[in-house]
């Protein structure tokens, strides 16, 4: 464990400290988000507890150098098993933990899968949200506890004002946004029925290495890394022209944060104030491998060509690709039934009063996400080349 109860200690005093220690419940602490989070809080001295599904294989990868051994003495991180479908589990997990901050951050995330679970998304996404603000009424704990809502620049969806910010109309165009909507409206109706400190984030798309592998970002640095390497032929995408404001997860979860420590719970938008297309990701990420891609085609028929490959890049010491070589093209089964064509964030209002700024950028996010997949992508072949295999002794 690397966090230790001392290392935010303000006066030096670790009685002192211990008696001031705060506890925060996150949702979605196996998440992309909820790695970041739990780790920052950690960080600040915070005892964490994270809400976990349970799952029939592991899914706890992006927490394990968190993780603690329960029997040790002062354990400042621990998981309960819970789900936001189930009231009565949120309820005893609230009132065993007591938390002075709520983090929901759990949810079924994402916008396409959306489309084809709508049910169990606005349960999850919309009423897990109420049912967390009920338990804290229910429990005595409105006053008490300290609630940020994760909410998400989908609201936007199709949009009435570029760019966006706390005042922009909302107008979501999926499953995904309609559940946050809920979730969005509830979060400021409890704050303004029953004096709640309950805030929204509406976080424009951040990523990490740690994104979920299935979102474009992810999609487009693993299969740039895999290329590269000769694992895969080619990146199939949806909609190359959606615009996006990218930035980067480990800066948001500061914000999130800061809206909770400030005295008057409110809204605020969390973006970098740039926006991108996914083609432009897709230049970036093979570039940042070495590979310079040319176009062709446009529509469904759009393909993205190996037009150079930069002496002594990754690219070119892999020795596997060719100039001319196909390796991005559209697939139109990655089209949303209904699409969010821009997205850009105006992040002053966060600026002004938690003093946030975003300090990874576009190019640094995605040089940061390439390089991690191809160090990824290496391990393997590494241990794949080097005759790694698991033996069966039973043969
Ligand atoms: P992830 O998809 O990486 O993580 C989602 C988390 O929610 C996982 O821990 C998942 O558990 C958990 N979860 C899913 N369904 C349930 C459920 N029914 N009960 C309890 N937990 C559940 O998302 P991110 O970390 O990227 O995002 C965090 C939050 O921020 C989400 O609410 C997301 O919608 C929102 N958001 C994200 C943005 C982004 O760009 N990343 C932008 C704006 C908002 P498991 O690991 O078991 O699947």
């Amino acid at each position: 464990m690397k966090n230790d109860k001392t290392t935010n200690n303000d006066n030096g005093n670790s009685h002192k400290q211990e008696a001031k220690r705060k506890i925060a419940l996150l949702t979605g602490t196996t998440g992309q988000d909820g790695a970041y989070l739990a780790e920052f809080l950690l960080n600040k001295g915070y005892e964490v507890h994270g809400l976990k599904r349970r799952a029939s294989s592991f899914n706890t990868d992006r927490i394990d150098h968190l993780y603690q051994d329960p029997h040790e003495s002062d354990v400042r991180f621990r998981l309960h098993y819970g789900d936001l479908t189930d009231s009565t589990n949120l309820i005893r997990v609230i009132q065993e933990v007591q938390p002075d901050e709520i983090y929901n951050l759990g949810a079924q995330s994402h916008v396409q899968v959306s489309f084809e679970t709508p049910e169990y998304t606005a349960n999850s996404d919309a009423i897990g949200t109420l049912r967390i603000l009920e338990a804290l009424r229910i429990l005595g704990m409105e006053k008490k506890a300290r609630f940020y809502q994760a909410s998400t620049s989908e609201l936007y969806g199709l949009v009435q004002e570029t760019p966006q910010k706390e005042t922009t109309p909302f107008y979501p165009r999926s499953p995904y946004a309609a559940a946050k909507l809920y979730a969005y409206w509830i979060t400021v109706n409890y704050r303004e029925s029953y004096g709640m400190h309950a805030s929204n984030g509406i976080l424009f798309n951040h990523e990490s290495p740690l994104r979920g592998e299935t979102f474009v970002t992810r999609k487009i640095t693993r299969a740039v890394a895999r290329t590269v390497l000769g694992l895969q032929d080619r990146l199939y995408l949806g909609n190359m022209n959606a615009k996006r404001d990218w930035g980067f997860a480990g800066d948001y979860v500061e914000a999130m944060w800061l809206m909770v420590q400030q005295g008057q719970p409110e809204d605020f938008v969390i973006a970098t104030g740039e926006t991108h297309t996914v083609r432009e990701f897709v230049e970036a990420a093979f570039g940042r491998a070495g590979v310079r891609i040319e176009w062709s085609g446009s529509g469904i028929e759009e393909t993205g060509r190996v037009a150079a490959i930069e002496p002594g890049s990754p690219a070119a010491k892999a020795g596997v690709l060719k100039t001319g070589q196909t390796i991005v093209a559209v697939d139109p089964r990655y089209f949303r039934p209904a699409e969010v064509e821009l997205l850009l964030g105006d992040p002053s209002k966060a600026k002004e009063r938690l003093g946030w700024e975003p300090r990874v950028k576009f190019h640094g996010l995605v040089e940061m996400m390439v390089d991690a997949d191809l160090m990824a992508q290496q391990r393997e072949m590494y241990l794949k080349s080097g005759g790694y295999e698991v033996k069966n002794y039973f043969e």
